[in-house]
């Protein structure tokens, strides 16, 4: 029986997905998929490794036995250098470049990522893994709004919805226009 506390750490990463892929909504399903997921990866590949090392946490979690992120306490060290690693612009700009200059095009779908950092940096508070936009260099960092707070989570959803829907009636309408012509999908 748990009471419905605000949740942090699952709600937020879907939102991070799902901003990342709503510029990729009308580029096939692969693209889609790519940004959505490059839109969690920050969080994945720092708090996810955690998870997979302790599944007994999340499953407690789940049940609503405890509530809230994992203390600090608790977090291996690893965490806190995939953090660095992965919510960094710097690190992403880099990254970014390293891309293009392989693939000799713009990774488009890798902007999710960089948006995932943008979008922690005004809603993390000091206090719990604010963002280390700068990493490796000296970071300011910003007092933000947690995404757990509801209205702040009603907003966020809200603004979801309203992109999706945007997206949708976007390429409706171009469709329209397009007659025939349809990209992949339906
Ligand atoms: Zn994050």
């Amino acid at each position: 029986m748990s009471t419905q506390s605000p949740r942090d750490g699952d709600m937020d990463i879907l939102a991070h997905g799902l901003w990342g892929g709503v510029g990729f909504y009308h580029q096939g399903i692969k693209r889609f998929a790519a940004a959505f997921v490059l839109g969690m990866s920050p969080d994945l590949l720092s708090f996810g490794l955690f998870h997979v090392t302790r599944p007994g946490w999340l499953r407690l979690r789940l049940a609503g036995e405890i509530s809230g992120p994992p203390p600090l306490s608790m977090l291996p060290e690893f965490v806190f250098h995939a953090y660095n690693l992965t919510h960094s612009l710097v690190i992403w700009m880099a990254l970014f470049g390293l891309i293009w200059m392989i693939r000799k095009q713009p990774p488009w779908a890798f902007l999710a990522w960089g948006l995932h950092i943008l979008c922690d940096i005004p809603t993390h508070s000091s206090s719990y893994f604010p963002t280390p936009y700068l990493w490796p260099l000296h970071t300011p960092f910003v007092e933000g709004i947690s995404w757990a707070t509801p209205w702040f989570m009603v907003t966020n959803y809200g603004a979801l919805l309203a992109a999706y829907l945007g997206v949708f009636l976007y390429g409706r309408k171009r469709n329209g226009k397009d007659g025939m012509r349809g990209g992949a999908g339906d």
